[in-house]
């Protein structure tokens, strides 16, 4: 059995090329082949978010802890809470991140694809974008 200790992988702030405002990452697996695994606790603080991109598997966000934003390209943007499991498909542009005022913190899930390829990054949510309003909350 492999144990990853928590004080032999600090906290990593997210690259500034694919996320707006302050996010940081904490790795939780990146699994060694035949699996596909890839988890990160992905913390962001208030009004942060990721850039535009997409997962060729798609991605499983899990929301720990605060209220978060959560849209798929050409849909109404989606508020994020704690116990919330929000399923991104595959190849399908997004972006994901903190609500203005508050703290955020999802469990990001996703597998590489056959060929080993990973995230694809686009261009950066404007303020415009991230400020619409999200559905309201059945
Ligand atoms: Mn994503």
């Amino acid at each position: 059995m492999d144990i990853k200790r928590a004080n032999d992988r600090p906290t990593k702030m997210a690259p500034e090329d694919n996320f707006t405002g302050q996010v940081w990452q904490d790795p939780v697996i990146v699994g060694e082949a035949p699996s596909r695994m890839r988890a990160t606790n992905v913390s962001f603080t208030p009004g942060a978010r990721t850039a535009w991109h997409s997962h060729p598997v798609g991605q499983t966000l899990y929301c720990v802890t605060g209220i978060g934003r959560v849209q798929l390209e050409g849909e109404q943007v989606q508020e994020l809470h704690p116990g919330d499991t929000a399923v991104i498909p595959p190849n399908t542009r997004h972006w994901h991140g903190a609500a203005s005022d508050r703290l955020f913190i999802h469990l990001a899930m996703s597998e590489t694809s056959d060929s080993g390829a990973g995230t694809e990054w686009f261009e950066k949510v404007s303020d415009d974008d991230y400020n619409k309003p999200p559905a309201p909350v059945g």
